[in-house]
């Protein structure tokens, strides 16, 4: 079968769910040694497709959680000949599960968080990866395949295209690794696009803790909104250029120019000086 065609293992595709099954069992291989899944584990996997990752992860731990939103693949899941007895499968849209709920719900001890893993769907790994950036104190560590292009966003370093409103909240709570290339030939079928694992760790300590991450968040996306314009007037509604002086901004920067560490000082100024009239 061509590494086009729209069937794998009896099912056809569905674009709309973004998928592409990962076929080469060497990169599965690797994918999965990365993980390095423990026994004991708190695992997740988002999308498990036709289980190509979640088969011989779950042959290294006790117990694994998917959440799938395709129908047809959740109950294949279900019936599997040898991993029911394993998985817990919940039939939803990854974007809207509750991991908070969820990993109360089952009032584990000893745990020393979730570990999350996937082959995302790449029509929303973007969104996927800010909404589970909110339950970063649950999560010990993600590894997720992606576009290679968001990989780079990720992994980026100031003063570069890449570098972006995603870089700055990833890196705000995660160390950020990437771990392997992958190239489409790697699925089927296969996407127009070349692939990446990343690694992200959440850190127990955030490194330049915002007093209220809500603020970053407000800094960081006014800033890339307009991510061409100097900073006296991307930041204009928020900062007179006083202000930004004062902060030590450099004017003429570009919301690319600066670190997570100055977009924390920036977000910490606007907290503590919220009771003063706005500009
Ligand atoms: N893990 C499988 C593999 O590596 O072959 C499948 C990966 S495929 C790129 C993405 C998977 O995510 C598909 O199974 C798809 O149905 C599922 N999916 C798509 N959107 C989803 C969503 N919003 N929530 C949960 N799963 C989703």
């Amino acid at each position: 079968m061509s590494s086009n065609s729209k069937k794998h293992l009896g099912h056809t595709a569905r674009k709309r769910f973004g998928q592409n099954f990962l076929h080469d069992q060497d990169v599965i291989h690797n994918i999965v040694a990365a993980i390095n899944p423990q026994k004991s584990d708190f695992l997740i996997e988002i999308g498990p497709g036709l289980g190509a990752l979640t088969e011989p992860v779950a042959d290294q731990v006790d117990k694994l959680t998917v959440v799938e939103l395709d129908r047809d693949l959740a109950e294949r899941l279900r019936h599997h000949p040898f991993l029911n007895q394993k998985l817990t499968v919940i039939e939803q849209d990854a974007l809207n599960f509750n991991f908070r709920d969820y990993f109360e719900s089952l009032n584990l001890t000893e745990q020393n968080g979730i570990r999350v893993f996937g082959n995302l769907p790449y029509n929303i790994s973007t969104p996927l990866i800010f909404h589970l950036l909110t339950f970063h104190d649950l999560i010990q560590d993600m590894h997720f395949m992606l576009q290679k292009e968001v990989v780079k966003r990720l992994c980026a370093a100031p003063n570069s295209k890449a570098y972006g409103r995603l870089t700055v909240m990833a890196q705000y709570y995660c160390q950020v690794m990437p771990v392997l290339e992958v190239p489409p030939a790697a699925f089927k079928p296969a996407p127009k696009v070349d692939s990446a694992v990343i690694r992200l760790v959440p850190y127990t300590e955030l490194p330049y803790p915002a007093k209220d991450v809500s603020f970053l968040n407000r800094v960081v996306t006014q800033a890339f909104n307009q991510r061409r314009k100097t900073l006296r007037n991307s930041l204009s509604q928020l900062f007179t250029a006083e202000q930004l002086e004062e902060l030590g901004m450099d004017l003429q920067a570009r919301a690319e120019n600066l670190s997570l560490k100055d977009y924390v000082s920036l977000a910490n100024y606007l907290f503590d000086h919220q009771d003063l009239e706005e500009k």
